[in-house]
């Protein structure tokens, strides 16, 4: 395995990006990046706070006015195809760095996240050079045009977990619409992100059009939020910090994107194909190789009475053959929970579930107790994959997000009852039907509330696709031409010919 040696324990170091520079912290402070898979620090990044932010802003604001806001379109769209083309050459390095730093398994970052960064790059370079106007013929005494400019500069926060791939789908829609970037990773997961910086100085990008300032959200993020020349933040994370971003921005008066949480339902009706639906709602649906630490997670699953303890039988089968292990290896299909502060939060729910009168039909156990005091990951933050039946709607275990390897079964009747169960819910992000009636199928996805719908199928996402939710869940798209807009300002000029 190249790049890669767990007996070297020597702590790496990642810099921030500002102005064209690799810099550390204005005060020379540190923040610890802790391997999840051991509990230990394996690397440390700038603790950046207001002053870095403010620096990375001027030097943004600076880029958007000069030499990016001159640049044709044609020019900047060749710059982001050679990010593209320089992620190649150092994708299994990203995905060592990545599987470190927030524990998805390295067959995951190294077959999914990595090489979607760069084909992410690639369609944003391809939409570069194809923003168009338009022209409205309001009366032949005047013409107007429609023009769509960039916003100017744009903040973009980023979670821990798929902070990579998170990170190419804003930062490659935000400068093909013409825009300069401030970028905070999570203090939890910033090392790809820092390494990802480096590539566009070595593509060439004019200094100050791409700044990445790694630093805790309650410093470096509350800069960007409050930040006056901040044109507009794209964010995604959980809904209490969305909250918090709005509250801090609102005397500056800026757009917000925000792609958060979500508590989805994944439903399969008796008509289903079984063996696709058993896998659809286990593996593919939240047991995965992020643990369960995924956004659009199926943390519900709605099974109809005649099939429920078949289905039961079936994920149960599934869920207890699920290898967790050391996610650099690549036979674990699951690795531990990112950081040490969501590993106790998914204790906790272990521990609800069974107080609200829940029982954990497989699983249930974390940390120390999964591999034994003398495993090299006693130290780790992994968590059994977990199935709770007994619980209905109402219980907080099935109602909160639990971003975790944890998931709730509830038995339902009808179609009517699985929709009303599906949205009876504050967040609205992804729901997935398991079906084979068509027409059930359509009418289902029209009566969902959730921004993402799968039929016969979960998880899946594409660049090309808009992705964002309804509710608590967030809005703003990201990913597709639809939030291209999200990164443009529309201004329309009138002549008048009379
Ligand atoms: P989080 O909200 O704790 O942190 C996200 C980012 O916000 C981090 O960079 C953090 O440093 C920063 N931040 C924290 N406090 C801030 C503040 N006061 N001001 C500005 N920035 C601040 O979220 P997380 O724990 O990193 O990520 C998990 C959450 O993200 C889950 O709720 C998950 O569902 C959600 N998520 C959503 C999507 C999606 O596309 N809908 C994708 C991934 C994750």
């Amino acid at each position: 395995m190249a790049d890669y040696d767990r007996a070297d324990t020597r702590v790496r170091r990642f810099q921030n990006l500002i102005d064209g520079q690799s810099r550390p912290a204005a005060n020379g402070g540190w923040i610890d990046s802790i391997d999840p898979a051991t509990g230990q620090v394996w690397a440390q990044i700038p603790d950046g706070r207001a002053d870095d932010i403010d620096a990375a802003v001027a030097a943004a604001k600076r880029a958007f006015r000069g030499p990016w806001r001159q640049m044709a379109a044609a020019q900047r769209a060749a710059l982001l195809r050679k990010v593209a083309e320089l992620v190649g050459p150092r994708l299994e390095e990203l995905a060592v760095i990545e599987t470190r730093d927030n524990g998805k398994i390295i067959t995951d970052t190294r077959a999914g996240d990595i090489p979607a960064i760069a084909q992410m790059f690639h369609y944003w370079a391809g939409a570069a050079d194809k923003i168009h106007g338009e022209t409205i013929q309001v009366s032949p005494a005047s013409v107007n045009y429609v023009q769509r400019e960039p916003i100017g500069v744009v903040g973009i926060i980023v979670p821990w977990n798929s902070p990579g791939s998170v990170f190419a789908a804003k930062v490659g829609a935000a400068l093909a619409a013409g825009n300069t970037v401030v970028v905070k990773p999570a203090e939890t997961a910033s090392c790809s992100i820092l390494v990802l910086a480096e590539l566009f100085e070595q593509a060439g990008f004019p200094p100050g059009v791409v700044n990445v300032v790694a630093g805790l959200g309650a410093e470096a993020g509350d800069a960007i939020a409050g930040h006056p020349d901040v044109g507009k933040i794209s964010f995604t994370g959980s809904t209490l910090t969305a909250r918090a971003i709005t509250r801090r921005s609102a005397e500056a008066i800026k757009p917000l994107s925000f792609e958060l949480g979500g508590k989805s339902a994944n439903i399969v009706f008796a008509d289903a194909d079984l063996d696709a639906a058993a896998i659809g709602v286990t593996t593919m649906g939240i047991f995965n190789g992020a643990a369960g630490q995924s956004c659009i997670a199926g943390s519900r699953i709605l099974v109809q009475r005649p099939i429920y303890d078949e289905m039961i039988a079936r994920m149960v089968k599934i869920i207890t053959g699920i290898r967790l292990g050391d996610p650099m290896d690549a036979a674990s299909q699951m690795g531990p929970i990112a950081l040490d502060r969501q590993f106790e939060k998914v204790k906790s729910y272990l521990d609800l579930g069974r107080q609200e009168g829940g029982e954990a039909l497989c699983g249930g156990r974390a940390g120390e107790a999964v591999f034994g005091a003398g495993s090299p990951h006693a130290g780790g933050y992994f968590v059994q994959p977990t199935l709770f039946a007994g619980l209905d709607n109402q219980a907080r275990t099935v109602r909160e997000e639990i971003f975790g390897p944890v998931a709730c079964v509830l038995p339902f009747d009808d179609a009517e009852e699985a929709v009303a169960i599906a949205n009876d819910s504050n967040y609205g992000l992804a729901c997935g039907l398991w079906t084979n009636d068509l027409k059930r199928a359509h009418r289902m996805a029209a009566a969902i509330e959730a921004g993402a719908v799968w039929v016969n199928t979960y998880r899946r996402l594409h660049w090309a696709v808009p992705f964002g939710g309804y509710k608590d869940s967030g809005y703003g798209r990201d990913s597709g031409m639809e939030s291209l807009r999200g990164y443009q300002q529309t201004k329309s000029v009138w002549v008048d010919l009379a």
